[in-house]
């Protein structure tokens, strides 16, 4: 094992610098105009592809960076620049993560290219797992999928909600339940290429934050896609419901505890979410260091107050600790060690409770300036209030962990 380090190497500082020039150059002076409209910035995806930064090879090679803090180090930089920007740019992956860890190599080098589509004819893609009725609780998803053995196809029906990128996505991988009965356990990933018939986008829902990034329902009528489609392929699933199977009969619970196809996708996502609530809050604390050192009351820069100062004190120490902790899961990730304490939920709860407290601070130390869209911290704050929701909410992450903790069925 190599000595301790937390140093990046030159390439990933070389990375994270050229990152930070398209964040700072690009994505900052845009986001304003972006969460106005509230549309996907195709331009913006559009220039990152010309750039080899929306690319497949681009998050592929961070991906697997032995060190595990590739990508970490790439999601801050973007979500420095701008949130709903950066996940217009990235919300791509989370459909790339669901083919790389429930897929085989083929479906891998067939879909995840599809994704990404070309500079010149850029494509986004969508991870469909939510609905209506089975946010937190996946384990209780409607979305069916039955087989046609005759055509070898799959035919899927269902409504999902809250899909990044849903709708406007070229491919869509959608987890669905093969075997209610089986609860988490029967459910697996498909993947609908791009132009399938009976796939629609439904509402596009107006958000709080990150609104430049595409959210909406997607409804599934009659979607039929060829046996290939389902990633990992059919014997693999039919060795998995059979095991599930024999479980139930032996009076194992419903759903409980073991993995499935839309946790296997969250648990390698987390840390890198947590990283981007980190990108967040970094720049947040920037604006506000910066303008408590200006800003001038009672003839002096704000920052002299001590209560100021050491409000920056915790900003600073809260991103460096959240940090440490996205860093720590990624490294484990990437060196195949077991999450024994859960460590992929914790980075992803500290990080995104540790956005939303320091996006409040920088609005508090801005004064009146913070509350207004002149100064984007107030954008900010609510891009960062994302990051106790999605990808599991805070509350899900305790669960998590307290169950990881304590071997309990805590509830
Ligand atoms: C902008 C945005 C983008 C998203 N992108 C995607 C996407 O691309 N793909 C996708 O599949 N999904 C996506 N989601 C869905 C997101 O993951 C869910 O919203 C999230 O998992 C929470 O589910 P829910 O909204 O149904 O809340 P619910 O599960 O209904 O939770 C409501 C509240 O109850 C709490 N709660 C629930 N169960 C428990 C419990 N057992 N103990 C304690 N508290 C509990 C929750 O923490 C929360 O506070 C997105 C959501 C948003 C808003």
């Amino acid at each position: 094992m190599n000595p301790f380090s937390l140093a990046l190497g030159e390439d990933q500082l070389a990375v994270r610098d050229w990152l930070h020039g398209f964040a700072a150059d690009v994505m900052r002076p845009a986001a304003a105009e972006w969460d106005e409209r509230e549309e996907t910035p195709w331009p913006i995806i559009q220039e990152a592809a010309k750039l080899g930064i929306y690319s497949l090879d681009f998050y592929a090679q961070q991906y697997f960076d032995p060190s595990g803090v590739g990508i970490p180090v790439a999601m801050e930089e973007l979500f420095w620049g701008d949130a709903g920007i950066g996940l217009s740019i990235v919300g791509t992956t989370l459909a790339a993560v669901a083919v790389l860890a429930n897929g085989t190599d083929e479906q891998i080098g067939t879909w995840a290219p599809q994704m990404f589509g070309t500079p010149e004819d850029v494509k986004v893609a969508a991870f469909c797992s939510s609905e209506p009725d089975a946010g937190s609780d996946v384990s209780a998803l409607r979305t069916r999928a039955v087989y046609d053995q005759a055509k070898d196809e799959w035919v899927l029906n269902g409504t999902k909600t809250w899909a990044t990128n849903g709708g406007i996505a070229a491919v869509h991988v959608v987890v669905a339940t093969v075997d209610p009965a089986l609860g988490a356990r029967g459910q697996a990933s498909f993947v609908v290429p791009p132009g399938t018939p009976g796939l629609a986008q439904g509402q596009k829902f107006k958000k709080h934050g990150i609104r430049a990034s595409h959210t909406a329902e997607v409804v599934l009528d009659n979607v039929r896609v060829p046996g290939h489609c389902l990633l990992g392929g059919k014997e693999k699933l039919d060795e998995r419901l059979a095991r599930a199977r024999e479980r139930a009969a032996g009076g194992e619970a419903r759903g409980k505890a073991g993995k499935n196809a839309a946790m296997a996708t969250f648990e390698a996502s987390r840390p890198a979410v947590g990283a981007q609530a980190i990108g967040i809050a970094r720049a947040a604390y920037e604006v506000a260091l910066d303008y408590a050192k200006t800003r001038v009351q009672f003839g002096r820069p704000i920052i002299d107050n001590q209560g100021v100062a050491f409000t920056l004190a915790d900003m600073r120490t809260r991103i460096d600790a959240a940090r440490l902790l996205v860093w720590r899961a990624s490294w484990m990730a990437a060196n195949q060690q077991p999450f024994t304490a859960a460590e992929g939920s914790m980075s992803k709860l500290y990080a995104g409770e540790t956005a939303k407290w320091v996006t409040s601070q920088a609005m508090q130390l801005l004064g009146g300036n913070g509350f207004t869209r002149e100064y984007p911290v107030e954008r900010m704050h609510r891009d960062s209030a994302i990051y106790t929701i999605f990808e599991g909410t805070s509350e899900i992450q305790r669960l998590v962990i307290a169950r990881t903790i304590s071997g309990l069925p805590i509830r």
